[in-house]
């Protein structure tokens, strides 16, 4: 990635994540669609530390610093055009892979929140509960990390963009199903910094309503794009019912695509009341969960889901990036 990166505006980068902070970096600072132009992203937070940004907008940072916005002419290998909802029979590896539906018809009662697991009822206080949460997704690939999951009875935290949720309702029905939990990450991964109040809100309204479309239920938890967070930011998630859920573990998986790799940094930083953040539409990262999983429960964790890790802390406008 940073190879085809010209040396100035890598140096320029560099300068930009310190005006950001080094907190700056983290949850997918590659969009899903992105390709090989994007460039290397800033270093990572500290565990816990959080992470904040200049008031909106962020003044001199030009735009193409983080090339969202994949070139007309290079089409995401998973991800649907996110303009063009409009029906069409042009994408059979998405629409083939989808689990079960009928994409025709919306479901009977989407209003109606589909049947869910019993609360795990764990006590955090005096379990090793840990929190994995993937975003970006969802991809029809999520519904093998949904198998995994269940198959180990762990419970994970889904964030996800609204304009592959509005796509894949029946993934999302799928997940609170199952007894895990769902996040609003914007409509598209847009750069917040980048955006007037009045933009973000719109992200983050618009997924809100595909959510709730699909489960029937509205997110409690938004995690910025990037994991980029400031006054803005907060006041809207407040102001829309959520609170802000950053992480403590970050494997990297978004960069480094190495299945064990991933493994070893999430097995070897992984704390009690730990939020991990990974990315289930990479397949590196979705081959290394089953191990993940395994290991860290044979050390007595219990995974759990951000609500469940939090307890009743989880109140709109407030930030959280471990238990
Ligand atoms: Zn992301």
């Amino acid at each position: 990635m940073a190879r085809s990166f010209p040396r100035g505006l890598a140096a320029f980068t560099l300068a930009v994540s310190v005006v950001l902070g080094a907190g700056a970096a983290g949850c997918a600072r590659v969009p899903p669609y992105a390709t090989s132009a994007h460039p290397a992203a800033p270093p990572t937070a500290a565990p816990g530390q959080q992470v904040s940004l200049p008031a909106l907008p962020a003044p001199g940072i030009p735009g193409g610093i983080w090339t969202p916005n994949p070139p007309p002419t290079s089409p995401p290998p998973t991800s649907p055009a996110p303009t063009s909802p409009a029906p069409t029979t042009a994408t059979p590896t998405t629409q083939t892979t989808e689990p079960p539906t009928n994409p025709a018809k919306p479901p009977a009662n989407p209003a109606k929140p589909p049947k869910t697991t019993k609360p795990t009822r764990v006590n955090c206080a005096k379990v090793k509960c840990i929190a994995l949460t993937f975003d970006d997704g969802p991809v029809p690939q999520t519904a093998h990390v949904l198998d995994v999951l269940k198959h180990h009875q762990a419970k994970a935290t889904f964030f996800v963009l609204g304009e592959l949720a509005a796509t894949r309702p029946a993934l999302l029905r799928r997940m609170v199903r199952e007894g895990h939990a769902i996040g609003d990450h914007s409509w598209d991964h847009s750069q917040f910094w980048h955006q007037d109040a009045a933009a973000i809100r719109r992200e983050v309204r618009r997924t809100a309503a595909a959510i709730r479309r699909a489960t029937g239920s509205s997110p409690r938890m938004l995690r910025p794009p990037f994991g980029e967070s400031n006054a803005v930011v907060r006041r809207i998630a407040r102001q829309e019912g959520m609170a802000i859920v950053l992480w403590s573990v970050d494997p990297l998986d978004w960069r480094d695509r190495d299945t064990d790799t991933v493994i070893r940094r999430i097995v070897k930083r992984a704390r009690p009341g730990a939020i991990i953040l990974s990315h289930d539409i990479r397949p590196s990262t979705r081959r290394a969960i089953p191990e993940v999983i395994e290991r860290l429960q044979a050390k007595g964790y219990v995974f759990v889901t951000v609500p469940e890790l939090l307890g009743g802390r989880l109140r709109p406008g407030r930030t959280f990036s471990q238990r």
